[in-house]
């Protein structure tokens, strides 16, 4: 009969499964195989997974048996309510003390609820933001586990071993309690989605503004990629816009124009929406992809709605591109700091203890944000972990600083041109409202009460325990 042999088992033998159990497998771990259609397993075996230490397994039960204590089982399965099924198949064969990891990308409400059931029975749960899609799973993810805080000793080895490595560090830390991986790993998608965004805004207003060809772009873009903006997704766009179709044109102009979206940036919208905080530029990024779906709608606006009489840029056009690339720096520090600022108030919603300078070396390598840039932040918070905001750090502070005249430039004379920049200068008003020691909302308050007796308090009540001095801003 067969004995516990196996260190890890993986259950989902899909894209990212089949990559993430060869990699295990590469970094000499003995891994054990299964998939709900069950000659899968065979066929992965004698595949893919030809010539490796790979062992399958054709039922649960025999899953369960092949694993050394404490049991380390992933599910890379679809998320939902295949996640649960597999826990309720699972149990019957656990011990105390086993662990089982769900690394697909579940929404975090259902990670706590997971986490709690299964810490209830006696087993440990955690749940793993995996990114960097398939290459990533097979050479090196992001990995953001969190969960139940006994299973990580067990499982950091592994972990960190098969994770993506940035300056020799793993991109894989312990990110807190309950479903606070999952959480993070949904931030990083919604501040992907504001990446991208942000991308596409500056390729609109070199092509439309300017009049660039997307070979310029590509060539602006490769400058932008040496300097402080250098990442995977500036990277990408680089070979995106260098990409010729067989009639000599450039295949992103044939694509059509409307963005689908699976759902990370617009939880990450909504979480930010239940906590208060304005995130606004994933919201725009959200928004955005929704406006471009409205294609119909769109095509029969611009034929009777009008814009502005001048459309094209007049001025200096080698300024303005670097112009545009700060402007691009600045919103995305402000992007990053508003992710950052919804993990705190998420963290203190759910008494989480999250480890910021962590999360920025787990996004530093491996996932679809990787950059320069996230090795700035670690810094920031490896400097102060106390930080109050990544605005404040001084090296961030002093970036905003000298791109600030450009990025009031550039939204500027998108507006005049009639380019839609909403991440620009949704970034550049939440600068200037957030620098700003009084709003008017003292007029809105003021209002609400007018109308439906909600009372104000008066200037003088403010208490600013911080700067007790500067009470009378
Ligand atoms: P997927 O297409 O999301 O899921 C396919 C796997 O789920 C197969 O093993 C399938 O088993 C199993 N499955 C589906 N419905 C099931 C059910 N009702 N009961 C039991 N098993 C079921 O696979 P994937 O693209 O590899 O992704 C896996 C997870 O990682 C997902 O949560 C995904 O969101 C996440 N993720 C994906 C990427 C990516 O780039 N693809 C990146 C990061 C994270 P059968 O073979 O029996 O159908």
């Amino acid at each position: 009969s067969q004995t516990a042999v196996a260190d890890f088992g993986l259950i989902g033998l899909a894209v990212m499964g089949q990559n993430l159990i060869l990699n295990i497998n590469d970094h000499g771990f003995k891994a054990v195989a299964y998939n709900r259609t069950v000659e899968k397993v065979d066929h992965f075996l004698a595949n893919e997974a030809k010539g490796t230490n790979i062992i399958g397994a054709h039922s649960i039960e025999e899953l369960a048996r092949l694993l050394k204590r404490p049991r380390k089982i992933m599910l890379l399965v679809k998320a939902g309510s295949a996640v649960d099924d597999f826990i309720e198949k699972l149990i019957p064969y656990l011990e105390s003390g086993d662990i089982i990891i769900d690394g697909g990308n579940s929404h975090f409400p259902d990670t706590i609820r997971r986490a709690q059931y299964l810490e209830s029975k006696g087993f440990l749960f955690v749940g793993c933001g995996v990114s960097g899609g398939e290459d990533g799973a097979r050479y090196g993810p992001s990995l953001m586990p969190g969960g139940s805080p006994a299973a990580w000793s067990h499982l950091k080895p592994i972990f960190q071993s098969i994770s993506a490595k940035a300056d020799g560090e793993p991109c894989c830390d312990w990110v807190g309690e309950t479903g606070a991986g999952h959480y993070v790993k949904m931030v990083h998608n919604g501040i992907e989605y504001g990446d991208m965004q942000l991308i596409c805004e500056a390729y609109h207003l070199l092509k439309e503004g300017v009049g660039f060809t997307s070979e310029e772009i590509s060539s602006i873009f490769a400058e932008w990629n040496k300097e402080e903006l250098d990442s995977f997704l500036i990277e990408i766009t680089t070979n995106i816009l260098k990409f010729k179709d067989e009639d000599g044109t450039a295949v992103v102009e044939k694509i059509l124009d409307t963005a689908g979206q699976k759902g990370t940036g617009k939880w990450t919208a909504i979480s930010s929406l239940d906590l208060g905080v304005p995130v606004t530029l994933i919201g725009e990024a959200v928004y955005s992809r929704a406006l471009s779906a409205l294609k119909t709608e769109r095509v029969n606006a611009s034929r009777i709605l009008t814009g502005p009489a001048v459309t094209k840029f007049q001025g200096d056009k080698q300024k303005f591109i670097k112009q545009i690339g700060q402007a691009l720096y600045a919103s995305k520090i402000i992007s990053y700091a508003q992710g950052f600022m919804l993990m705190r108030e998420a963290a203190k919603d759910n008494r989480w203890n999250l480890n910021n300078a962590g999360i920025a070396l787990m996004w530093r390598g491996g996932c679809i944000i990787r950059s320069a840039f996230l090795g700035d932040i670690k810094n920031a918070y490896t400097n102060n972990p106390n930080l109050e905001n990544l605005l404040f750090d001084p090296f961030f502070k002093d970036a905003i600083e000298k791109a600030q005249d450009s990025w009031r430039q550039v939204v500027a004379q998108a507006m005049l041109l009639g380019i839609p920049t909403p991440a620009f200068a949704t970034a550049l008003t939440f600068y200037d409202g957030y620098r700003h020691a009084r709003l008017p909302a003292n007029l809105l308050q003021a209002q609400r009460d007018y109308f439906g007796a909600h009372t104000f308090r008066y200037l003088d009540e403010f208490t600013d325990d911080k700067h007790p001095k500067d009470k009378d801003v």
